[in-house]
């Protein structure tokens, strides 16, 4: 798995997960939406920059953006930019660092291809070549590939979903009672 599609789902499940029941869901703020598919998108960055730089999208890839250093730095970067400017979705460092980490965790996982999580202390790029069209085409074209991890993750964000029924409709607090009334 390595489209942008199939990272934005992870990402988007790894913070609809760990925040809470009674924030408003990512899905209806639009701006912490944005930061969570940038964030869990942002190592890809390298892509981008070997196409700028060479027309090659692989030359840097899977480089120093692809490690937990990299995770770190722009989960800090981001934290304080949010904390500076308030027009900024209000995401603190261990999110920050949670939806880089998404990234690099499915890159290490569900791909062959080495990353260089260690970095500078190990470095594994991608060799060959791809050029704009052949990276616009794999983002188009390829990401059925990525269809498994993203109806994996909508099942998990619809779990989720039911989980919160069941405390709207009390029925939590009716099994909480049960197990009082054994004890
Ligand atoms: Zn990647």
């Amino acid at each position: 798995m390595s489209l942008p599609l199939g990272h934005a789902a992870l990402g988007l499940t790894a913070y609809d997960l760990t925040t809470n029941a009674g924030e408003v869901s990512v899905f209806r703020q639009w701006k912490v939406l944005a930061v969570v598919v940038i964030l869990s998108n942002l190592p890809d960055i390298d892509i981008l920059l070997g196409l700028l730089y060479s027309g090659n999208g692989v030359l840097f890839h899977r480089g120093p953006t692809h490690s937990l250093l990299f995770a770190c730095f722009f989960g800090i970067l981001y934290s304080i930019c949010a904390r500076e400017w308030k027009t900024l979705p209000p995401i603190g460092f261990s999110y920050s660092f949670l939806l880089i980490g998404t990234h690099l965790f499915a890159d290490y996982v569900f791909t062959d291809a080495p990353i260089s999580l260690y970095w500078p202390f190990e470095l594994s790029m991608t060799t060959g070549f791809q050029g704009w069209e052949d990276v616009v085409h794999s983002i188009i074209f390829q990401t059925t590939n990525d269809i498994t991890i993203i109806m994996l993750c909508a099942t998990v964000v619809i779990l989720k979903r039911i989980f919160r029924l069941d405390r709207i409709f009390c029925l939590r607090p009716v099994f909480v009672k049960k197990t009082n009334t054994k004890n």
